[in-house]
């Protein structure tokens, strides 16, 4: 509430004191010695409020203000109104801030704040517990001269920038792994998030062991079952009711086998083994293969494919990972386009990065589809797909092997107009097989 205007009384109050005062001084004779004594008055009471005002100002002004009565009174008021108001706010605010504290504390996971320069303000409990930090005796410490595993000491020197998230063995425990995670938070502060991710990290690595033990268990009977149904195609010959039968099993064998090479695969891409050394190559050689192949491939249908690769560009990488994303794009527009459809495959350096791209003009794929395009086993078009022998794999092979080499994978389509696989890669990783000292510059020109 706005407090009254309380000049009005003041006045009044002050002309009330001061009129008979100097009506007297005029009957008596002695106007301007009253005037110079009310004056004096007034001078005195102004500096002995201002004195009682710097007192209790000096103490705090938690105290009960001085009771003095008219214009220094309401100051005294006001001033002291205005205390209490910033004392309970600060109270609230305090109050507030231990209910977050509260909440933090009793968070499953690890919660450190720091400052800029990475210092620690508050951990809770489960930091503590998590990553071995003692409260409050590491208050003011920085985080990198506690926590020393190097993975983590770089992610600190990036996690101000990208402030992406790591998974590292936790300090106390090398078994368990903790998944670590920063966020900007206040004013020039940093929330380091961490929380016990072995659950999840071993059930990652079970599902990856079992399906490479599978396909791998899975590889050799259907290896064997596949050279026997060719083998007995080729003895019943002339029996064409057999024949059929036997010509299935093989086809059927025969997808299966691409599918347990497919899963193999994508563990291996998975698990980082590695099919052989990244390396300097240049890839113009295979892409010509590839066009070949794909050209066997679409066989009567007649695509008509090109390529247009600058034949100097080299790449450092795995050969057989690029050539295995750069098949299953290209395979994949001879699959899922009508016959005659123009397709092109494209390997050039641009000047913000190196590009693989895999362009046709056949039906596009909806717009709802491209974000799921590269999860294990998603089709657009379930039946066709099988119809055209894909494994539902090829796509999320090609989004690990770009992972492994810096890329990724972007996916533009429209329906009836076609689709545009780009694999996009850092400049860092091409050169131009004239300049090799020039490898890693960045060479905006791409010449
Ligand atoms: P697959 O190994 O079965 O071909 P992919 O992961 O390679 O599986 O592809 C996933 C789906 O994406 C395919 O089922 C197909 O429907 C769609 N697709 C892929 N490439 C194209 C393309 N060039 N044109 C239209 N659809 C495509």
């Amino acid at each position: 509430m706005q407090p009254r205007n309380t000049w009005p009384d003041i006045l009044i109050t002050s002309l009330l004191i001061a009129l008979p005062i100097l009506l007297l001084g005029w009957a008596t004779g002695q106007f301007w010695p009253t005037v110079a004594f009310l004056l004096g008055a007034a001078l005195a009471w102004n500096i002995a409020n201002l004195m009682w005002l710097e007192t209790w100002l000096r103490r705090g002004g938690r105290a009960e203000p001085p009771d003095v009565r008219g214009l220094w009174g309401v100051i005294f008021d006001h001033l002291y109104r205005r205390r209490k108001r910033h004392e309970n706010r600060v109270h609230r605010l305090r109050q507030l801030l231990e209910r977050y504290r509260e909440s933090a504390r009793a968070m499953p996971d690890a919660v450190v704040i720091l400052n800029d320069d990475l210092r620690i303000e508050w951990v809770n409990d489960m930091a503590c517990q998590l990553l071995g930090l003692h409260w409050p005796r590491d208050e003011g410490q920085r985080i990198t001269h506690l926590l020393r595993h190097p993975e983590f000491l770089t992610f600190m020197e990036r996690a101000r920038e990208s402030l992406a998230r790591v998974t590292v063995p936790c300090p106390l425990d090398g078994e368990r792994q903790l998944e670590m995670r920063m966020l900007p938070y206040g004013d020039a502060q940093y929330l380091l998030l961490a929380r016990d991710t072995t659950h999840l990290h071993r059930l990652e690595v079970m599902r990856r062991d079992f399906i490479a033990n599978v396909s791998h268990e899975l590889r050799t009977p259907l290896t064997v079952l596949y050279g026997v149904t060719e083998s007995l195609e080729d003895e019943l010959g002339e029996q064409p009711q057999l024949t059929r039968s036997v010509q299935m099993l093989r086809e059927q064998s025969e997808r299966m086998k691409l599918l347990v090479d497919d899963l193999l695969l994508l563990s291996r891409l998975e698990t980082g083994e590695t099919t052989g050394p990244q390396d300097w190559f240049n890839p113009y050689p295979m892409l010509n293969k590839l066009i070949e192949e794909a050209r066997l491939l679409s066989g009567s249908e007649a695509h008509q494919i090109e390529l247009q690769a600058d034949p100097e560009l080299e790449f450092r990488g795995n050969p057989d990972e690029l050539r295995s994303a750069c098949a299953n794009l290209l395979f994949n527009a001879v699959k899922y386009t009508p016959g005659g459809t123009p397709i092109t495959l494209r390997w050039r350096r641009d000047p913000d990065g190196a590009r693989l791209i895999v362009e046709d003009s056949g039906p596009g794929i909806a717009s709802h589809h491209l974000g799921r395009l590269t999860e294990r086993f998603y089709r657009v078009d379930a039946g066709r797909t099988q119809s055209r022998g894909g494994t539902g794999l090829g796509l999320a092979i090609v989004k690990h092997v770009l992972a492994r080499h810096d890329g990724h994978l972007a996916i533009e389509s429209q329906v009836g107009q076609g689709s545009r696989f780009t694999c996009l890669f850092p400049l860092s990783r091409t050169r131009h097989a004239e300049a090799p000292d020039r490898s890693s510059q960045a060479d905006p020109a791409g010449a």
